[in-house]
């Protein structure tokens, strides 16, 4: 039987407009996910990549959301406010047709987890025109659901990359927590 528990759902809000295209966002996560914490920062390793069109007034901020193993068949232009926006530019997906959301080092994807630990996102606290908002809803969930999810994501990234690779990351990973 499946019961039912509650789940904070925590999401960003990006506003588009306000975003400047400092990067401050891609160096605190990047510094915060160094393995020891804060011993360096590299954009490319960050979470949340910047999309940006200087010349076009154009700057997007995309969080690392889950990983694909397929690239899609079709992709799509979005024009909002006479601004025309990249294929893929609204795309939180770790997938084979971009470099972005992929640890640099191992090439393994890399996923936005909101700061796991911290009181509020380092990339919200570290945005100084407000161009991320922090919000957080409580919402009921059935718990074998999220079982499925994880076993599912697992599985596909054992895969692509090998039990030991993953195994490697995950070990990496826990040092950095620790540390
Ligand atoms: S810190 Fe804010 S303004 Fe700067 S790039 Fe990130 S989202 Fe944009
Ligand atoms: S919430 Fe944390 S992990 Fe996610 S993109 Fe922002 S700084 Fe990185």
């Amino acid at each position: 039987m499946t019961e039912k528990k509650k789940k904070i759902v925590k999401t960003i809000k990006v506003d588009v407009d306000k975003c400047n295209g400092c990067r401050a966002c891609e160096v605190i996560c990047s510094a915060f996910h160094a393995a020891p914490k804060y011993s360096g920062n590299n954009p490319a390793r960050s979470r949340i990549r910047v999309i940006r069109e200087p010349l076009k007034d154009i700057y997007v901020p995309v969080y690392a959301g889950e990983y694909a193993p397929a690239e899609c068949m079709g992709r799509d232009k979005y024009v909002i406010d006479g601004k025309e926006y990249e294929e893929c530019a609204f795309c939180r997906a770790s997938c084979p047709s971009r470099s972005e959301f992929k640890e640099p080092d191992s090439g393994l994807p890399l996923k936005c987890d909101m700061c796991e630990g911290e009181e509020e996102p380092l990339c919200v606290k570290w945005c100084l025109v407000d161009a991320l908002t922090y919000e957080e809803r409580e919402e009921e969930v059935e718990e074998q659901e999220e079982k499925e999810d994880l076993e599912t994501g697992l599985e596909s990234l054992v895969n692509k990359y090998g039990m030991d690779k993953l195994m490697d990351t995950v070990a990496r990973m826990s040092v950095s927590k620790k540390g």
